[in-house]
């Protein structure tokens, strides 16, 4: 059987997988079972940070597991205390991180902590969550109650309480109450269609929640790890949230959750654990990539290739404002507003066949997440590439 045949046989058919299999990768570019090459503006929907067989990343982890690949954490473990150092002392946050394996489970411990939190401080116990509509938090049944979609509220319920959603930023202030414990946001909801919230409006919600001792807690599963050109979004807005996580960016492909928080305290041995979260292969990952993306951060790498992308995506943009709506985003996470669902779905099938790989989001978003190491040639080809894409709806 061929992996399709085989994947149909076996696999649960949770997804609806587009028909093609990647067998190799190098930076921003894919080759298919068939030999056909691709430009991959989704970076494994902002995972590959560092590109495809990172050179650098694939030697530390080769070197790294050469000698042990996992112990538990029941026993101190190097690359995981120097990658909470690294994500520290870029985040530039006084912080501590605690490491899960995905972005659900990151979301998992900061809802620990705010209920933990809400449990200890005040007194009533405080349990209520507020979280936005179009927000997407995970897929674990804390978390997809966390998610403000009730597309995604079918089948598996019971669901744990107190997940309060407002329809938007401003909306928050009315729904909190003395039960109310944290407030959960995106900065830029990446799921729900590359949706920025607007800088002075979270900077005032930061300030709101600090005078009500509520906390703030930023899902930066998808905006971290430089994907905005800083290490956080939260320092793009300039906020000091009291709870962050990460996942997708961090590990280069390798899964690695981190919730990171400004509480030191409120955990005691015994409250949180994970049995993989930062073991010797996914933390060595953690520590290359945030090296060398702090690195062109540094050296402004990072800022010339964010704007080159930025001004192909413009020229683009400029060019089909029959197609398209408007520019959205911020960084390499960003996209165009499509006018109507049906010639979303015709282009994402057109840039495949013309060899570009992109994405959707919400209901009429094309969303771009490119590597964050991509090349100009890379942009270029891959913006070719759409133009056909374009041409043959
Ligand atoms: C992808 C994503 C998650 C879920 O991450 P998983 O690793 O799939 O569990 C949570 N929050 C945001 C903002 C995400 O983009």
């Amino acid at each position: 059987m061929n992996t399709k045949e085989l994947d149909t046989k076996y696999v649960l058919p949770t997804y609806a997988r587009a028909d093609v299999e990647f067998v190799s990768g190098d930076n921003a570019r894919l080759v298919d079972a068939d030999g056909k090459k691709y430009i991959d503006f989704t970076s494994g929907i902002a995972v590959c940070s560092v590109g495809h067989a990172n050179k650098r990343v694939n030697n530390a982890i080769c070197k790294q597991i050469a000698n042990i690949t996992h112990i538990s954490n029941l026993y101190y473990t190097a690359p995981q205390a120097k990658a909470a150092q690294k994500i520290v002392e870029a985040s530039g946050y006084d912080m501590k991180c605690f490491f899960g394996n995905s972005g659900a489970e990151a979301n998992e411990g900061a809802i620990k902590i705010a209920r933990k939190f809400g449990e200890n401080d005040g007194e009533v116990k405080r349990y209520k969550i507020i979280t936005l509509q179009h927000s997407f938090h995970g897929r674990t049944i804390t978390t997809v109650k966390a998610t403000g979609q009730a597309s995604m509220h079918n089948y598996f319920g019971p669901f744990p309480d107190g997940f309060v959603y407002a329809d938007n930023i401003a909306q928050i202030e009315s729904l909190l109450d003395n039960h109310t414990c944290a407030v959960m946001i995106e900065l830029v909801q990446g799921e729900g269609g590359v949706q920025p919230l607007e800088k002075q409006a979270v900077q005032d919600l930061a300030k709101l929640l600090k005078s009500k001792n509520i906390l703030l807690i930023v899902d930066e599963v998808q905006t971290g790890v430089y994907r905005m050109g800083e290490f956080l979004a939260s320092n793009l807005y300039e906020i000091t949230p009291d709870v962050i996580t990460l996942a997708k960016g961090l590990g280069g492909g390798v899964p690695i959750g981190v919730v990171m928080t400004g509480l030191k305290d409120i955990f005691n041995a015994g409250d949180h654990g994970s049995t993989f979260g930062g073991n010797y292969l996914s933390a060595t990952a953690a520590c290359e990539v945030v090296d060398i993306l702090s690195e062109m951060h540094a050296s402004g790498v990072l800022a010339k290739n964010i704007a080159y992308f930025d001004s192909e995506l413009e020229k683009f943009y400029s060019a089909h404002k029959d197609i398209f709506t408007s520019k959205v985003g911020i960084g390499m996470m960003c996209g165009l507003r499509v006018k109507d669902a049906k010639t979303l779905a015709d282009l994402i099938t057109n840039a495949r066949a013309e060899g570009v790989m992109v994405l959707k989001a919400g209901r009429d978003t094309l969303r771009l997440l490119p590597a964050l190491t991509i090349t100009k040639e890379e942009i270029d080809e891959g913006f070719i590439s759409l133009e056909r894409a374009v041409s043959s709806l």
